[in-house]
């Protein structure tokens, strides 16, 4: 289960929820979810004496190192602050267990519940007796794609929060969830914990997964699917600016007193799909939006598995802001990298997981579809607004930028880039980066190939 916390504000209310203070922090609510901590607490002495007996199993990646591990009584994690939030810890006084350590508790500390607890005690005199033991469980994650990502991420970006999520489009695994800020989870002790759960940069959040951002120009990719998908095509005239925008959703008129592009760029012309994708012209999607109307883009949108997507009808009043990834289309960097996997896989959904096993897939778009947005992915990187970033890596990338702004003003936007890369000998890869107040996509392409450079190699011995 988990518990559905807000962090951050929209204009001067701070809200206090579960204990973390974050009250002008992000800039658009960054929506947050932290598991709860155990339902079932053991009270009886005798009862803890027998589960603290079971030894816990371990959290190992991918390759079999060690995540989380049990020595000498005490828990330690290898990872250290490259996974302190996916893995997450155990002690109670400090919130635990929280991550890895809560999602499968049962498993690794060898027992489903009190009641299980009561048969061990009652049976432990019998001849033959022996306690259970708990299960190791294997994420997919690779410690050694952690600690590099982690690294590469503090040198191109040293003073903003970030989160970076790689995913394996072929079966669904999330081969890197990393970000900043973040913490040593060998060190925690009372002070830090303290310091930890009220700090405004909120560095307990696991923001790969759980935090939600304005996902702006990155989520054109999605109106683009469902326009395509919808067969609504159009051509507009972009003059960099228009005033009072007017459309109709049922037998309501909204209208929007003036809408532009970026004040960087300068008045497209008439655009189609492609060349719009290319150059992130923001009003081409406006009109596009208010094309398909909420109910398609709201359809799509669900469809390719964004879960915090204003219902139609509150999508209504900011259809154009909307088409763009702006309004109250919020998105976690897990989301937006599943995307691109979606892309990849020729339109084919799958949930984006952290351990192996089944993971049905459903198709959500055409073989069509899929290609149509390769190919506008790869004008992006080549001649668009990722233009030249990528030059001299030998990869393959397509993708897309993302200038998200946030309602605070006064500080730059959210870079994004999100984008499937291919190398040789390695399967196609999707990922997403988000640099939180970073300035612009292209920032965030920059930042994207320094951490695929140190990450990628690693993954290639695999
Ligand atoms: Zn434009």
């Amino acid at each position: 289960a988990f518990t559905v916390i807000i962090l951050g504000v929209i204009g001067a209310r701070s809200f206090w929820i579960q204990g973390i203070q974050a009250d002008d922090m992000a800039t658009r609510p960054l929506l947050v979810r932290l598991p709860q901590t155990e339902p079932h607490r053991v009270n009886n002495p005798r009862l803890t004496a027998i589960a603290q007996r079971i030894p816990r199993g371990r959290i190992l990646d991918s390759t079999g190192a060690v995540l989380a591990e049990t020595r000498d009584g005490r828990r330690v994690y290898p990872c250290g602050e490259a996974c302190a939030q996916l893995v997450g810890w155990l002690d109670a006084r400090f919130g635990g267990p929280t991550g890895a350590e809560a999602r499968y508790n049962r498993r690794l500390r060898g027992y489903d519940s009190t009641r299980d607890l009561l048969h061990l005690y009652r049976r432990k005199d019998l001849p033959f007796f022996r306690l259970p033991e708990g299960q190791d469980v294997t994420l997919t994650i690779s410690r050694e794609a952690q600690q590099r990502a982690l690294r590469a991420i503090r040198r191109a970006y040293p003073n903003g929060n970030t989160a970076f999520v790689l995913i394996e489009p072929d079966s669904g695994h999330v081969l890197v969830a990393a970000g900043t800020p973040t913490f040593d989870p060998n060190q925690m002790n009372p002070a830090l914990w303290q310091q930890l759960r009220t700090r405004k940069d909120a560095p307990l959040v696991f923001r790969p997964v759980d935090g939600l951002y304005a996902p702006g120009s990155v989520f054109k990719v999605v109106t683009a699917a469902a326009a395509l998908e919808k067969g609504v095509p159009l051509r507009h005239l972009c003059r960099h600016s228009e005033r009072n925008v007017r459309w109709k959703v049922g037998d309501k008129t909204f209208v929007k007193p003036r809408l532009s592009d970026h004040p960087s760029m300068r008045a497209h012309g008439t655009l189609g799909l492609r060349d719009a994708m290319r150059l992130s012209c923001n009003l081409y999607f406006a009109h596009l939006a208010i094309a398909l109307q909420p109910e398609s883009l709201y359809e799509t949108a669900s469809a390719l598995g964004f879960q915090r997507i204003p219902k139609p009808d509150e999508m209504a009043p900011e259809l154009p802001d909307c088409g763009f990834g702006q309004g109250k289309i919020l998105a976690s960097p897990l989301e937006v990298a599943n995307l691109m996997a979606t892309i990849a896989r020729n339109g084919t959904w799958r949930r984006a997981v952290f351990t192996p096993g089944n993971n049905p897939s459903r198709p959500v778009l055409s073989d069509a579809t899929a290609e149509a947005l390769r190919q506008m992915l790869g004008e992006v990187v080549q001649t668009g607004t990722a233009y030249g970033i990528f030059t001299g890596t030998g990869w393959e990338v397509y993708g897309k930028t993302g200038t998200a702004e946030t309602s605070e003003g006064n500080r730059k936007p959210h870079g994004w880039f999100a984008g499937v890369v291919q190398k040789d000998n390695l399967p196609p890869l999707a990922f997403a980066l988000i640099l939180e107040h970073g300035g612009s996509g292209r920032e965030a392409a920059r930042a994207s190939r320094k951490i695929l450079q140190q990450v990628l190699p690693v993954l290639q011995k695999r």
